[in-house]
């Protein structure tokens, strides 16, 4: 089994929000999800603290192309790296302007602080992987699961027995909660759900979401994160058949899931964490989204 690291980067200085996972194959090191380019120099510290230096990444594994993700994957095709993602997202790595435009509707002024510059990756360096397909370097096999219900560009990766979900088995900090990021446009709970029964069968020891480590106890996993996706889902429905605009909905869903980290013993620190690793406010414009599309028939 290749050697996993979990590099932290310390996104907007808090530790354990967002990772990077180093793993060392006969081939040399790969990353899987190199996070925003605003914390480049956290990877590379990271990077150069295991003993090796960024231009000995060669192979860059992507779960999906949000920012928090992928921000900072051109960043090693200046030496040449190849960056593996799933076909959908391959387009936006190439032209990432409108990703960026569609982001900037959400997080407004704040984009460059948040997750710095993105600039075009040439379509030389990206490799599209589709479900099924696996990639080896060396001892370490990769096969990937098409996983979307999050993003339609999502795709997790297992090796051994040991996954990298990305964002679709949700975020779980430490011995925190489970919970699901949903953020606009894709947010599709009846594909996530049959992403999550994917998952499951495969048996795996465990998982490594990118917010945040390395964590057992698989099943238990996905059970808490089907409940808290139904949850959340449910707990809007009534506000979207309301006709309740998002800026309404926005204090009163902050609200619901803060008493709920509270209750769960989450003090205001851990709360903090698991807002910078995904901001409940975020939720709320996909989870009406996903309401609206279904209520046109669309999804
Ligand atoms: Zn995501």
């Amino acid at each position: 089994m290749p050697k996993i690291h979990t590099i932290d980067l310390n996104f907007q200085h808090e530790n354990e929000a967002i990772a990077t996972y180093l793993i060392e194959t006969e081939q040399g090191p790969i990353l899987v999800d190199p996070g925003p380019y605003s914390t480049f120099e956290n990877l590379k510290a990271g990077i150069e603290a295991l003993g090796w230096r960024v231009i000995d990444i060669e192979n860059i594994l992507i779960t999906h192309i949000h920012f928090d993700h992928a921000g900072a994957a051109w960043k090693f095709t200046e030496h040449g790296a190849t960056v593996f993602v799933n076909p959908i997202g391959l387009p936006h790595l190439k032209n990432p302007e409108k990703l960026w435009e569609s982001a900037k509707m959400i997080y407004g002024d704040n984009m460059d602080s948040l997750w710095g510059e993105m600039k075009p990756i040439d379509e030389e360096f990206l490799v599209g992987l589709s479900d099924g397909q696996s990639v080896e370097f060396g001892d370490a096999v990769f096969e990937t699961i098409y996983t979307p219900g999050h993003a339609v560009h999502h795709n997790a990766y297992m090796l051994d027995d040991v996954i990298f979900t990305g964002d679709v088995a949700g975020v779980k900090i430490e011995n925190g909660p489970v919970v699901p990021p949903c953020p606009p446009p894709d947010i599709n709970i009846e594909l996530w759900k049959q992403s999550i029964a994917k998952l499951r069968k495969l048996n795996a020891k465990g998982i490594y979401p990118t917010h945040y480590g390395y964590h057992e106890n698989v099943d238990e996993h996905f059970n808490q994160l089907e409940i808290v996706l139904d949850a959340w889902s449910n707990y809007m429905k009534p506000m979207y058949d309301d006709n309740l605009s998002a800026e309404e909905i926005t204090p009163v869903f902050v609200d619901y899931v803060t008493t709920k980290y509270k209750e769960l013993g989450l003090n205001e620190e851990q709360i903090q964490v698991y807002e910078y690793a995904n901001p409940t406010w975020m939720s709320v414009n996909g989870l009406l989204r996903y309401w609206k599309l279904k209520e046109q028939g669309r999804i």
